[in-house]
């Protein structure tokens, strides 16, 4: 039964990477809520079935069906990471919803921060709304070494910003995690999340001005699956 739970919760979350992606791309250019999805190179409308994340990717061997252009190896990593991302979820919980919305929005941060290198202030929004309203996040509980914790590695933030190795946002998202989830699951995910940057930068020695934001997503998703 867990492993069918796991299983739909993996579906979801594909889906929602998905409409992640589909948010990055079209902001301030189509409507992405209502508008249907299409071909971005011949403009062809999608089908339910081609809409289907992952499986429309393999059965069209990533091209599409009509102009058999290739489509963005990103579009299939935001449905698999976007399945991960969810991975935690209680769905049998009232709150389920805010942790869905939060969880969304860090996604759509993520990927909208991997293709430019920033980030729409617009999506803190949500994501702040929850951290401050919601009954369950972190911070209401906080002890002494919570926000001691917090603030020493918000310091370290502002140090890696003054010498430009990071921006402003990823300081701003880390303190989100940290209020939201706690502390210590933030510094965690931070942790995880420098050990795939290390080694991406391994792999990947000339890449400059690398999105930091993708990393902690990353680490969320290895601290979600334990
Ligand atoms: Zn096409």
């Amino acid at each position: 039964m867990e492993n069918i739970i796991l299983i739909f919760k993996f579906i979801i979350g594909t889906c929602l990477g998905s409409h992640a992606l589909v948010i990055t791309q079209r902001l301030n250019k189509e409507n992405f809520i209502w508008g249907s999805s299409h071909c971005d190179n011949c403009q062809m409308n999608l089908s339910l079935l081609d809409e289907i994340p992952i499986y429309s990717f393999l059965k069209n061997k990533g091209r599409c069906k009509f102009c058999k252009e290739s489509i963005p190896i990103v579009t299939i990593v935001s449905e698999i990471l976007g399945g991960f991302t969810f991975f935690k979820i209680n769905f049998y919980s009232f709150y389920a919803i805010l942790d869905i919305i939060f969880l969304f929005y860090l996604l759509v941060i993520a990927l909208q921060d991997f293709q430019d290198q920033e980030f729409s202030t617009i999506f803190l929004i949500p994501i702040s709304l929850i951290t401050f309203l919601s009954p369950l996040s972190a911070f209401y509980n906080f002890e002494l070494l919570d926000w001691i914790v917090l603030i020493f590695l918000a310091l370290f933030f502002v140090l890696e910003i003054s010498k430009s190795k990071m921006g402003f946002g990823d300081l701003i998202i880390f303190i989100f995690l940290g209020l939201y989830l706690g502390s210590l699951v933030a510094v965690h995910i931070l942790l995880l999340g420098c050990i795939l940057f290390l080694i991406y930068y391994l792999l990947n020695p000339n890449s400059h001005s690398l999105a930091f934001i993708p990393f902690i997503l990353g680490g969320l998703i290895i601290n979600n699956l334990n």
